[in-house]
């Protein structure tokens, strides 16, 4: 019996690990996130079964531990098991729960890492998260905290640690976090992006500071995931210059030979 714990990057399936790819491709089972792209899903062998136990927007689809034990039930007869999850499975992925899980029942598990939202979106900008003498730190956190409320961060130490700030899961808290952190210290015109759907067709990006951000996004309101970025690294706009990178390559490959 094999487990493979697979990031399935932000959504575009050529964001997927060549190794992902493969282990996708020889599973007998996948457990998946229901943010996973149905193309990603389509390279499991078509006899596979497929289980999706992902939650979206706080509706709890499968418990935790019940997802724990499927894990592990379906690896003890036999096959090959990928446990899918969007992005990166060790960031934000509740990864830590299942492998004690199966550490627990005696179950060996590979871990496959993905492209994460963040990374996702910093290239869907066409701006680094990090820039030389403006942010030399990168912190990733969460607006989702117990019961769907805005975790208990060290607001006054982001807001003074003078990196990126990647905020998962917080678009709906996005105008508490902004108040906190302008609270802290935070100057209330610290750029602050929105990118909706990173990588993905539907995707969307919302540029503004982190004052304004909150009624950005109220006017139009997401309907795909949704990370933010806030810093000062956040300066600046690269991706019309990346559309028309883009935009010059499909002419090229569109304009007639000779
Ligand atoms: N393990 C995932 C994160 C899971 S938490 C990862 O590494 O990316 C789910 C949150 O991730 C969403 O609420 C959103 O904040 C972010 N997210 C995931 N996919 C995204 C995408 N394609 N575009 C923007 N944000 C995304």
């Amino acid at each position: 019996m094999t487990v493979y714990l697979v990031g399935a990057g932000p959504g575009d399936p050529e964001l997927l690990t060549v190794k992902a790819s493969r282990v996708l491709q020889g599973a007998d089972v996948v457990l998946h996130d229901s943010l996973v792209d149905a193309r990603v899903l389509g390279l499991a062998p078509a006899g596979a079964l497929l289980i999706d136990v992902g939650k979206r927007c706080g509706t709890r689809a499968t418990a935790q531990s019940d997802i724990n034990r499927l894990i592990c039930y379906h690896a003890g007869a036999g096959g090959t098991v990928v446990r899918l999850k969007g992005g990166d499975p060790m960031i934000f992925g509740r990864a830590d729960e299942e492998l004690a899980a199966l550490q627990a029942a005696g179950i060996a598990c590979e871990v496959v890492p993905g492209v994460t939202a963040a990374t996702a979106a910093a290239a869907a900008l066409g701006l680094s998260l990090t820039k030389r003498q403006v942010s030399r730190a990168l912190h990733i956190l969460t607006g989702h905290g117990a019961d769907g409320a805005l975790p208990a961060h060290h607001w006054v130490a982001l807001a003074n640690a003078g990196g990126t700030l990647a905020l998962y899961m917080g678009a709906r808290q996005i105008t508490g976090v902004a108040a906190h952190l302008i609270e802290a210290g935070l100057p209330p015109r610290t750029p602050a992006v929105a990118v909706e759907s990173a990588s993905l067709p539907a995707q969307r990006i919302i540029r503004g500071d982190i004052a304004g951000l909150g009624k950005a996004l109220s006017e139009a309101p997401p309907l795909g995931p949704v990370i933010v970025l806030i810093g000062e690294a956040l300066a600046g706009r690269r991706a019309a210059l990346v559309e028309q990178i883009r935009f010059a390559a499909d002419a090229a490959a569109c304009a007639p030979a000779g």
